[in-house]
């Protein structure tokens, strides 16, 4: 008699529990770093085919009936003849160490399940889930079947017994359930990380287009204006003084249009392209001696406080646009002037900066929308300045914070993985 469910179930748990752990270490991972190989997989279904041996669900003379074909037939089903053949090394081979009268047997019906694969390969190969799950289960089938057949010649008086007959057919309908089982966990897991890739992918088509959109209807206005003091400039007669200011103000419009297009290039390439180590005390000066002169035309005192220093790995000009865009911001949001305060500090492990103002502040919904595209509340802007800030810092591993509350200005806390400090240049 099959010895207990208990035992089915033990030799289910060591089946399915890898996949269980490939989903979370592997597949649940958004970067992939980890590529499974065939004797990965290999080496995996061997371990736990001598664990499904290590718990029988019939020991009869000899003969000992575990779930371990079903090892072998996931190994080749999934990742190949390489695979199999090294999960079956290492299953007979500790077959073979047990010893006892079942171990030819074993070896020829591993053989058999072998070249019954290589016959069915061709049928199931590009063909998806489905046929690979019934191919499973004919393989299953078939090397029950080999088994009972190998050892109807062996222990002939044995397995004439009706008993030991429905003690095969019970473990042919276990063998055939459990293929069933783990095929259908690996085909669902595949699927869903096919679907989940289709999702980010549309997930980002949508985002490109959203910002083409943007970034189209932003560019439409200056060059309309542009064409339109051209065409004033096309009168006969036009002052000398006018023709200069229509020429100012269609170059201003045109560098309008080339900054709403530069911003929308750099998100729309979001890895870094040169990676150095930043003096993040190096970077907030060069930031603070471009914003100062904008920020003084606003009556904006700009304060820095660069007590604790730390090196940061990231693109030099990338990080640079970043602090420019929170600082610019933070100016624009103080029209009747104030204050700016930029701190860099070392908290462990991570360099925090803080950018404190004392402008107009946000609500909790504009907060909320603050590092989407298309979000400006003022004219000239483009909603990408917040946007590219959050990607820099994201693709350095770190993250922003911002709290604000209408009129008692914005606080922004960018946290950013140190490195250890090289000697660094500044260009
Ligand atoms: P833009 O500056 O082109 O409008 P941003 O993405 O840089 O686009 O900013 C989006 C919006 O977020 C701004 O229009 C502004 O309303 C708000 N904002 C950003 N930073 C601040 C800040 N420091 N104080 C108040 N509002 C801010
Ligand atoms: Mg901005």
């Amino acid at each position: 008699m099959i010895n207990s469910l208990k035992d089915w179930m033990t030799n289910l748990m060591f089946l399915t529990l890898p996949l269980f752990l490939a989903q979370v270490l592997w597949l649940d991972r958004p970067r992939q770093s980890y590529r499974m190989r065939w004797w990965h997989m290999g080496l995996a279904a061997g371990i736990i085919g001598i664990l499904c041996m290590s718990s029988p669900l019939l020991l009869y003379q000899g003969l000992i009936l575990d779930l371990r074909q079903v090892a072998l037939i996931i190994s080749l089903l999934y990742a190949g003849t390489r695979a199999g053949l090294l999960t079956a090394t290492i299953i007979l081979g500790y077959r073979i160490y047990l010893g006892g009268a079942g171990t030819a047997g074993s070896i020829l019906s591993f053989i058999l399940i072998l070249a019954a694969y290589h016959l069915l390969v061709r049928r199931y190969r590009g063909r998806g889930g489905c046929p690979r799950m019934v191919c499973a289960i004919i393989l299953s089938l078939w090397g029950v079947g080999c088994v009972e057949l190998i050892f109807l010649l062996i222990y002939e008086p044995v397995f004439h017994n009706p008993a030991t007959q429905l003690l095969m057919l019970e473990f042919a309908l276990l063998q055939s359930l459990s293929v069933w089982a783990v095929t259908y966990c690996i085909e669902l897991m595949l699927r869903n990380r096919e679907l989940r890739g289709a999702i980010e992918e549309t997930r980002k088509l949508k985002l490109v287009s959203e910002l083409a959109a943007s970034v189209s209807h932003e560019v439409r206005n200056p060059l309309t204006v542009t064409r339109g003091f051209i065409q004033f400039m096309r009168r006969p007669g036009l002052p000398e003084e006018k023709r200069q200011a229509y020429i100012d103000l269609a170059l201003e419009e045109l560098d309008r249009a080339e900054h709403i297009i530069s911003e929308f290039l750099s998100l729309s390439k979001p890895q870094m392209d040169r990676i150095e180590t930043l003096l993040v005390s190096q970077e907030i000066r060069y930031v603070t001696d471009i914003i100062s002169p904008y920020a003084s035309m606003n009556q904006v005192a700009v304060l820095v406080d660069l007590s604790g220093n730390c090196s940061v790995s990231g693109d030099r000009d990338r990080f640079r646009q970043c602090l420019l865009n929170l600082a610019k911001n933070a100016v624009e949001a103080m029209p009747h002037g104030g204050s700016l305060h930029i701190t860099a500090s070392r908290t462990g492990a991570h360099a925090q900066i803080i950018m404190r103002d004392t402008g107009i502040g946000m609500t909790p919904v504009q907060l909320e929308q603050l590092g989407t595209p298309y979000y400006s509340t003022t004219d000239k802007g483009t909603g990408l300045g917040t946007m590219f800030a959050y990607n820099v810092v994201r693709t350095m591993g770190g993250r922003i914070h911002a709290e604000s509350s209408p009129g008692s200005g914005t606080r922004f806390t960018l946290t950013i993985p140190c490195v250890p400090a090289a000697h660094s240049s500044s260009r």
